[in-house]
C-alpha cells in the first residue's frame, strides 16, 4: 500500500509533537502525519523532572540562555530570538496551562504533574488535526526525485517534507546518516561521579552549598552545591561538570581526579590566614564550623588532626595542611552513574549540516531536525526541553510556510 502526503514527522517525543502542532496550526490544509515506534507518546515528558516535568527555565535573555548548552550554544542564540522560554510560557498559557518558576529558575506546571503537559500537547495535536500513528517503526527512508520514501513493512509513505525527531535513538542517527548527515559520536551527559575508594561514602546525604570542583585531567571546573552519595558525588555542581566534561571524560573512560575545594576558597593561603587569625583571636576554641560537623571531622581524621582540641594546640604547620586539603582535596573518579532525574545524550546530527533559521538540512532539502537528535544538550534545569520546543517551533514554522 502506498500513500502520498505532505509532511511526515518521525518521533513522538516533545520535539516531534511540538513540530507537528506548529506545522499543522500554521497550515491547516496540509497533512501532518506523526509516526511513533512505541505505543506511547511523550514518554520522557511523563518521567521528566521526577514526574513534575521541568518544562523550561526562567532565563529570558537569548545569549545568557544559550550559555547553558555545552553543545549548541552558538547555534541556539538565533533560534532563541524567535522562540525562547517566554514563548514557551505563553504557548502553554494560551492553551490553559500555567507554569511557575522555582527559586533556582526551573519552571514546572502549576499542578506539579507532567500529565498536565502531556494532556495539553495531545489536546493541541488533536485540535490542530495532526494524524498520529503509534507502533510505526520505519525500516528505511530514501530520497528520490525530491520526495522521501518511508518503508513500513508492506506499507510505503511518500512525503514532500520529513522531520527526524527521534531523540537519542540509534535508528534516528542511522536515518540521518543514510540521508547524508554526519553524526557526532553520541556519549552520555548529566551523570554523577563514582568514587569507590572515597572515605566519605558513609556520609551519604550531606550537602555542601557552595564548593568548587575541578576535573584535573579533563581540565573542567564548576561551582555550586555538592551532594555526598553512597557511590561518590552528585548535586548540581557535579551534573553541570559532567555536562561540560562529557566528551573529554568519555575519552578518559570516566577516570579522572576530582579536586574538591570544599569551602570555595580563592586559595589555600587565604584559608590558612583565616585559620591563623581564628587561632590568635580564640585560642581556646576548636576549629570553626567551616563544613558540616561530621564531614569536617572525617577530613581532619585523614590528616590525623583531632578536631576536638583547642586551636592553640594545633601547630601552624597542621593548620596549613588542613587549609591545603580543604582547598584541593583529591578523589579518584572511576566510573559514572546516570542521574535518575534527567540525563541526555551529547552528540548526534552535526550542527554544521543544519540551517538554524529553519532547522532544514543543508545537505538534503526537505529534511528537518528537531530536539535531542541534534548535537545539542543542555545542563539540568529545563534547558533540554527548551531545545525541543525551540527547534520544533522553527522546523514546524518552516514546514508550515512551504
Ligand atoms: C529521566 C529523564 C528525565 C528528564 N527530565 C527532564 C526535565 O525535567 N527537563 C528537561 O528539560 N529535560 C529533561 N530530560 C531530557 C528530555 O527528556 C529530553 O531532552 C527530551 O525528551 C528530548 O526530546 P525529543 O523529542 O528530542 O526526544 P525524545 O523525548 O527521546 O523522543 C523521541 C521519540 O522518538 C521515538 N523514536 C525513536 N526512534 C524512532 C523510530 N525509528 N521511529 C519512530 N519513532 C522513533 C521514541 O520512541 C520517542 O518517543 C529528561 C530525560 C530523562 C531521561
Amino acid at each position: 500500500m502506498k500513500r502520498s502526503t505532505s509532511n511526515i514527522i518521525i518521533g513522538g517525543g516533545a520535539a516531534g509533537i511540538f513540530t507537528a502542532i506548529r506545522c499543522k496550526e500554521l497550515d491547516p490544509t496540509s497533512e501532518v502525519i506523526l509516526l511513533e515506534k512505541s505505543n506511547q507518546l511523550l514518554s520522557k515528558v511523563r518521567i521528566s523532572g521526577g514526574g513534575r516535568c521541568n518544562v523550561t527555565h526562567a532565563c529570558f535573555e537569548p545569549s545568557l540562555l544559550a550559555k547553558n548548552y555545552p553543545r549548541g550554544a552558538k547555534e541556539l542564540i538565533g533560534p532563541f530570538h524567535t522562540f525562547q522560554p517566554k514563548d514557551t510560557v505563553s504557548w502553554f498559557q494560551e492553551r490553559g496551562v500555567s507554569l511557575k518558576a522555582e527559586s533556582d529558575g526551573r519552571m514546572f506546571p502549576m499542578t506539579d504533574s507532567s500529565e498536565t503537559i502531556i494532556d495539553c500537547l495531545m489536546q493541541a495535536a488533536s485540535t490542530a488535526g495532526v494524524e498520529i500513528h503509534k507502533k510505526k517503526n520505519p525500516l528505511s527512508i530514501q530520497k528520490k526525485e525530491g520526495q522521501f520514501f518511508i518503508q513500513l513493512g508492506n506499507e510505503e509513505l511518500v512525503a514532500d517534507q520529513l522531520v527526524l525527531a527521534t531523540g537519542s535513538s540509534s535508528s534516528g542517527y542511522l536515518f540521518a546518516k543514510s540521508l547524508g548527515h554526519p553524526i557526532v559520536e553520541p556519549v552520555p551527559s548529566l551523570f554523577t561521579l563514582n568514587v569507590p575508594t572515597s572515605p566519605l561514602l558513609d556520609l551519604s546525604g550531606i550537602s555542601i552549598p557552595d564548593a568548587i570542583l575541578t576535573l584535573k585531567t579533563s581540565n573542567f571546573r564548576q561551582r555550586g552545591p555538592l551532594l555526598l552519595t553512597h557511590w561518590g558525588f552528585s548535586g548540581p555542581a557535579v551534573l553541570k561538570l559532567s555536562a561540560w566534561a562529557a566528551r573529554k571524560i568519555h575519552e578518559l573512560d570516566y577516570r579522572d581526579t576530582l579536586l574538591i575545594n570544599w569551602t570555595a576558597s580563592s586559595n589555600a593561603e587565604t584559608l590558612y590566614q583565616t585559620l591563623l587569625q581564628q587561632k590568635a583571636s580564640s585560642p581556646l576554641q576548636t576549629l570553626p564550623p567551616l563544613l558540616p560537623h561530621k564531614l569536617l571531622h572525617r577530613l581532619c581524621e585523614a590528616l590525623c588532626i583531632d578536631p576536638a582540641i583547642p586551636l592553640a594546640k594545633l601547630p601552624n604547620k597542621t593548620l596549613l595542611q588542613l587549609a591545603c586539603k580543604l582547598h584541593a582535596d583529591p578523589y579518584a573518579v572511576e566510573e559514572k552513574t546516570t542521574y535518575k532525574q534527567e540525563f541526555v545524550t551529547a552528540g548526534g546530527v552535526d550542527l554544521k549540516s543544519v540551517d538554524f533559521k529553519t532547522m532544514q538540512s543543508r545537505i538534503t532539502p526537505g529534511l528537518f531536525f528537531a530536539g535531542e537528535i541534534l548535537n545539542i544538550d543542555g545542563v539540568t534545569g529545563g534547558f533540554n526541553f527548551q531545545n525541543a520546543w525551540t527547534t520544533g517551533w522553527l522546523a514546524g514554522t518552516a514546514m508550515g510556510k512551504k
